[in-house]
């Protein structure tokens, strides 16, 4: 065992985009910096790799990651996209034209919180099935901001092409794909904001995952008077566009999708790119974890020295990457489908 790892073992953790929980129980702080490959912490309960279901694989068609990068530059063009930048109102413009121009339903929820006095807007757009029962697809939309923290070192332009372009991108171009699949759930699309942390480390999930934590409260209240339908499982893409693109064994996500990964990128032969190393982060699919709902992220921190980075830049990203993830989610849909949906009829 490696020294890096042996210290990730006994901080329980390396600090995630939003580390959470883990972060909480540090006794001292941890590098900022995580250098490819180290930092391999293996988590006690990581999926196991011999357990491979047969899934047929799906890829999405040729040129998918290029349609997709050109939305991440389109994303990046608008500069810092956290709530009061004026590339916060592009970004969430695009987004929503994007999918009307699909003809999908688009909601916008916008409130301010009143602790923080920011105002934040989740989009989500539906993509109707034969159910009413909920796939959600999920990303943040928002940026990490890079501006007025009391250590110079974390002031610094940053335009988020991965974290945060990466995961918008390839819903938006996986949407007219999804609506072409027909299946038999209902898929919605959803673009949280506010999933970073106000504070530059993490330390209080009260300080971030705003979006999603709102998005929870709002579906738990609407089920109380029966004006939702169940959400059969949620898949959050969080970071996926790196040139080197590792997808981490997310130890927090439901054991079962993460087992539905796995096969998928055996499936695929893109497993090299996913859990060669495993780790939990806390991020947007917790608060869903949290009232019981199904939940997985797909998330490339663990060992990603872009990462709240000034080189966190579309040069540090691949069309090839997003065109792995697609693969990866086009795969698992209809599995996670059968299990969640369709064997509860
Ligand atoms: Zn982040």
């Amino acid at each position: 065992m490696r020294a890096t790892t042996w210290m990730a073992l006994a901080l329980g953790g390396f600090g995630a985009c939003l580390g959470a929980a883990l972060t909480q129980q540090r006794t001292e702080p941890a590098p900022q910096t995580p250098q490819p490959g180290q930092h391999t912490y293996h988590a006690p309960d990581e999926v196991d790799k011999k357990a491979i279901r047969p899934l047929p694989p799906v890829r999405a068609p040729e040129g998918f990651g290029e349609t997709a990068f050109a939305h991440v530059r389109t994303l990046v063009g608008f500069g810092p996209r956290y709530s009061g930048q004026p590339g916060w109102t592009q970004q969430l413009d695009h987004i929503e034209a994007t999918c009307k121009e699909l003809g999908l339903e688009v909601r916008r929820d916008t409130w301010t919180d009143r602790k923080e006095l920011l105002t934040f807007s989740n989009v989500s757009a539906v993509i109707p099935g034969k159910r009413k029962e909920r796939i959600l697809l999920a990303c943040h939309h928002d940026t990490k901001c890079t501006k007025g923290h009391p250590d110079p070192a974390n002031n610094f332009h940053f335009v988020g092409a991965n974290d945060g372009a990466s995961g918008v991108a390839v819903l938006l171009a996986l949407a007219p794909l999804l609506q072409a699949a027909k299946f038999e759930a209902t898929i919605e699309l959803v673009f949280f904001d506010g999933e970073e942390s106000l504070d530059w480390k993490w330390n209080d999930a009260a300080r971030a995952l705003f979006g999603s934590r709102r998005y929870v409260k709002k579906h738990r209240d609407a089920e109380l008077t029966g004006e939702t339908t169940r959400i059969a499982a949620m898949i959050l893409l969080d970071m996926v566009g790196r040139t080197d693109l590792h997808l981490q064994d997310e130890t927090y996500s439901t054991k079962d999708l993460r087992q539905i990964l796995w096969s998928a990128a055996v499936a695929l032969g893109h497993d090299k790119h996913v859990f060669q190393r495993a780790e939990s982060a806390a991020d947007d699919h917790k608060p869903f974890l949290d009232v019981g709902i199904p939940a997985i992220d797909l998330i490339d921190l663990n060992g990603n020295p872009h990462w709240h980075k000034p080189t966190d830049t579309i040069e540090n990203m691949s069309p090839a990457s997003l065109q792995v993830v697609a693969d990866l989610v086009l795969t698992m849909l209809p599995e996670v489908e059968r299990q969640y949906v369709l064997a509860r009829r």
